[in-house]
């Protein structure tokens, strides 16, 4: 069994819905177990325009490889109606594989750690939120003050 942290976006359609119903998806995953999810966090979109952005972290245990987990995750997009037009265009879910175990990952397809993690506040608020021992995130937040974003 492996803890990985899963964060999720959403600003098209019903977001609050659409991350509920995503984190009940990902607890109904094969081998897996929804431990921890943070509260939703409303966020100005980062290196985009368009809605503003519902957000959170969900924190599980999972028998689940990194690459079967991050089928998964896409699959749980495609069933709310995920296209991708553009880079970071407006999408009504997006669900990406922040942290597995501390393992590091590099495929054409996943890298793990998430490569952006740090360098979004709407990551690690919610994040830090359920994992209050990483610490050593939260120095990284100093640098993202110009980031709007609020608990729900
Ligand atoms: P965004 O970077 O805005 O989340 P997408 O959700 O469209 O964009 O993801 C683009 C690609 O990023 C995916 O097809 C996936 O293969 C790749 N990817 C690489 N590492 C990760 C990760 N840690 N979590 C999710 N997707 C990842
Ligand atoms: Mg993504």
């Amino acid at each position: 069994m492996t803890e990985a942290f899963v964060g999720l976006g959403a600003n098209l359609g019903d977001k609050d819905a659409t991350l509920h119903a995503a984190l009940a998806a990902l607890a109904a995953l094969p081998g897996t177990r929804l431990l921890a999810a943070s509260g939703f966090y409303r966020s100005a979109p980062v290196e985009a325009s368009g809605p503003e952005y519902l957000n959170a972290v969900a924190c599980i245990e999972t028998e689940l490889p990194a690459e079967t987990l991050l089928d998964a995750l896409q699959a749980i997009e495609q069933a709310h109606g995920r296209e991708r037009p553009y880079i970071n265009a407006p999408r009504t879910l997006d669900m990406d594989l922040l942290l597995y175990g501390d393992q590091s990952v590099a495929t054409p397809r996943l890298t793990v750690p998430h490569p952006r993690m740090t360098q979004r506040a709407f990551v690690l608020l919610p994040l830090l939120e359920i994992a209050p021992g990483r610490q050593d995130l939260a120095a990284h937040l100093l640098t993202l003050a110009d980031q709007r974003i609020e608990r729900q």
